[in-house]
């Protein structure tokens, strides 16, 4: 595969806009590709309000399990290679779907995550967010009010953030360089946004070893898997 190096000074805002995919070489499983969670689990009974409502112990058990599995996979040269452009460079940002942690752990930071993060709880009652960075399971399912925690994650049906979207919006509409890695882009609203940097001006790339629905709108598409691709990307 012919891979350009890219020159970074050359674009003012640089995102990297990911998802399972870029986890899924550290080894997390996908949900719904090969050794997915949802042909194990069934969603409705885990990952949704309705589900955390009816039985939160239950939920949270499923979501400690992903704290554990998570902490037992590391970043990949892909995930390095974002932190080492990021640190040479004044305006990059990371858009991502995947709510592992594994940018920041990789050390990168300034990550905006639309679908949140299962390294925080929210409590609904009195309205607060905070991280929980314990190794592996929650440190309390219970708030000091006594309301039951909550995963800070964006569950079927929930809606997103919209502070978090349009944060997202404005760092995509204004980026010269986007790269987007390892997402299939069929779930919304994320998937529009390899359209938005493309009608905003943006060079537009993909990273991917398997075409999508998406890909049409690349100028450059490299098929290959992230962790071998974005080193070959940038001379760093
Ligand atoms: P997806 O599962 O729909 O698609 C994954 C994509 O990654 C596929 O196109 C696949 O070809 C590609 N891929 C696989 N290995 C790759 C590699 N080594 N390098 C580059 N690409 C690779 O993922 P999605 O588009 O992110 O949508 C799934 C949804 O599930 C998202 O909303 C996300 O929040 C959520 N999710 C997150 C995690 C996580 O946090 N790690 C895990 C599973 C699902």
């Amino acid at each position: 595969m012919d891979i350009k190096a890219i020159d970074i000074g050359k674009y003012k805002g640089i995102v990297f806009f990911t998802g399972a995919g870029m986890s899924a070489e550290s080894g997390v499983p996908t949900y719904r590709g090969q050794g997915g969670i949802w042909h194990e689990y069934n969603w409705q009974e885990y990952a949704c309000q309705e589900a955390w409502k009816t039985n939160p112990e239950k939920v949270f058990d499923f979501h400690d399990l992903r704290r554990e599995e998570a902490l037992k996979c590391f970043p990949h040269k892909g995930h390095e290679i974002i932190t080492d452009v990021q640190d040479s460079h004044p305006n990059v940002t990371v858009v991502t779907q995947n709510i592992d942690g594994m940018h920041q752990r990789a050390g990168t930071e300034n990550v905006i995550e639309l679908h949140g993060s299962i390294w925080r709880v929210r409590c609904e009652r009195e309205g607060w967010v905070k991280e929980d960075l314990a190794e592996g399971s929650f440190e309390n399912r219970k708030c000091d009010c006594g309301a039951w925690l909550r995963p800070d994650i964006i569950w079927f049906s929930d809606m997103l953030n919209q502070e978090v979207l349009k944060q997202a919006d404005e760092t995509i509409s204004n980026c010269e360089l986007f790269i987007s890695i390892g997402t299939s882009g069929v779930v919304w609203p994320a998937a529009g946004y390899p359209q938005l940097a493309k009608s905003s001006g943006a060079l537009c790339i993909e990273v991917n070893p398997e075409p999508g629905e998406q890909s049409y709108i690349y100028d450059s598409v490299y098929r290959g898997n992230a962790g071998d691709v974005l080193p070959r990307m940038f001379n760093m």
